[in-house]
């Protein structure tokens, strides 16, 4: 009697859910045959309250034939040299290696409108808005990738085993925010982007980060100043970094910009001056002479780190 008694009570609870759960498996029956691109965008606009699908999707994102952890794709946008004009500089654009930095992914949407309006062929554009999908992209977002390891001291640096660890140990005690991993490169999306940089050779790395509110260098002089209101602050290095790794290591510009909230966008006037400045201080300040040299001596320098790169490379002739 009891249980005929809670039976309409229970069907009218469950019946949403059971609606629910059956769009939803109809959702993920069509998104193992769907486009990736279109997979992701949409996972990306359910967690972003700033990136809607139709922004996402707007952004014409391609496969890079790289996959994170859990088989999620690296997606890029590539904005190429267009007509006669040689462009003066190539930029690799970093969003989200932190998957819980939201706003660091949301910007990087947003700089993407200003190119899809904009590009003049001034620069080689190619941008990453999300280096850590697997991060970013589940119940709960999580700065780490899904080996729990934080993509941004998985990079070769000197000594990388020794200094990672002696540092994890005795300066963050063991915080598993700041696990190095394993060994350098031992993630499939520190691996790509180290290759990435490698074959495309960008004159300045941009990565944008939060929620420090400040603007970090490392690399050849002169830094910038400040780009909107994020002002110079000389973070110093991490062991793994990749700002140690690319700009000190191999001596390429990288820039981190520092959003100073994970969770709140910048205001529009701000996301436009942080721009214009980048732009500004890119057209007077790049190519630096000495990254062709860096370049010329890239293998060197990552057979020097002991990369697992080069000696795959190696191994494979
Ligand atoms: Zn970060």
């Amino acid at each position: 009697m009891r249980l005929l008694r809670l039976t309409p009570l229970l069907i009218a609870a469950l019946l949403p859910a059971a609606a629910w759960a059956a769009d939803k498996t109809a959702a993920e029956g069509l998104a193992s045959t769907a486009d990736p691109v279109q997979v992701t965008c949409e996972k990306i606009s359910h967690k972003l309250g700033s990136v809607s699908l139709a922004e996402c999707l707007q952004a014409s994102l391609q496969t890079t034939g790289a996959w994170s952890v859990q088989e999620q794709p690296i997606l890029i946008k590539e904005y190429p040299p267009l007509g006669n004009r040689t462009p003066r500089a190539r930029v690799l654009m970093l969003g989200g290696i932190h998957g819980d930095e939201y706003s660091s992914v949301s910007i990087v949407f947003k700089w993407m409108q200003t190119l899809d309006r904009y590009h003049s062929g001034l620069f080689h554009w190619r941008v990453v808005p999300l280096l850590n999908p697997d991060g970013l992209l589940q119940a709960e977002s999580s700065r780490l990738n899904a080996n729990g390891i934080d993509l941004n001291r998985n990079f070769p640096t000197p000594d990388w085993y020794a200094q990672t660890r002696d540092y994890w140990e005795r300066r963050t005690h063991k915080d598993p925010r700041r696990y190095p991993g394993e060994a350098a490169l031992s993630e499939p999306e520190s691996r790509w982007l180290y290759e990435e940089i490698r074959s495309f050779k960008p004159d300045v790395i941009v990565s944008v980060h939060a929620p420090y509110g400040v603007l970090d260098f490392d690399g050849p002089p002169r830094a910038p100043n400040r780009m909107g209101y994020l002002h110079l602050n000389l973070l110093g290095t991490y062991p793994g970094s990749l700002g140690n790794c690319a700009g000190v290591q191999h001596r390429i510009p990288v820039i981190t910009m520092e959003l100073p909230s994970a969770g709140i966008m910048p205001s529009d006037g701000e996301t436009s001056r942080m721009w214009t400045d980048l732009v500004r201080w890119m057209a007077r300040n790049l190519p630096k002479r000495d990254t062709k040299k860096a370049y010329a001596s890239f293998d060197d320098i990552a057979r020097a780190l002991n990369s697992p790169l080069t000696v795959r490379t190696k191994a494979g002739g």
